[in-house]
């Protein structure tokens, strides 16, 4: 199985997560988005930007909290 990276839609996935950080871009797994996202399935930290504690705690499905962890982190 391959993963399309120009966004075509899986059409038994009643729930699209998104597969890039809303903060740096990055690439993420829809299940890192569903575990660590917010409702509408979409991330605002991960590993890349956040420290792996932040994004545990949920600071990944909140813009603030978010930036918060991302200067907590500089
Ligand atoms: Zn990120």
């Amino acid at each position: 199985m391959s993963i399309d990276m120009m966004g075509t839609r899986e059409a038994d996935d009643n729930k699209t997560a998104e597969t890039q950080c809303r903060n740096c871009g990055s690439f993420v797994t829809p299940q890192f988005t569903r575990v660590f996202g917010n409702n509408q399935n979409v991330v605002f930290g991960c590993f890349e930007c956040m420290t792996a504690t932040d994004v545990k705690r949920g600071s990944a499905n909140d813009p603030e909290d978010a930036a918060r962890a991302r200067k907590e982190m500089q």
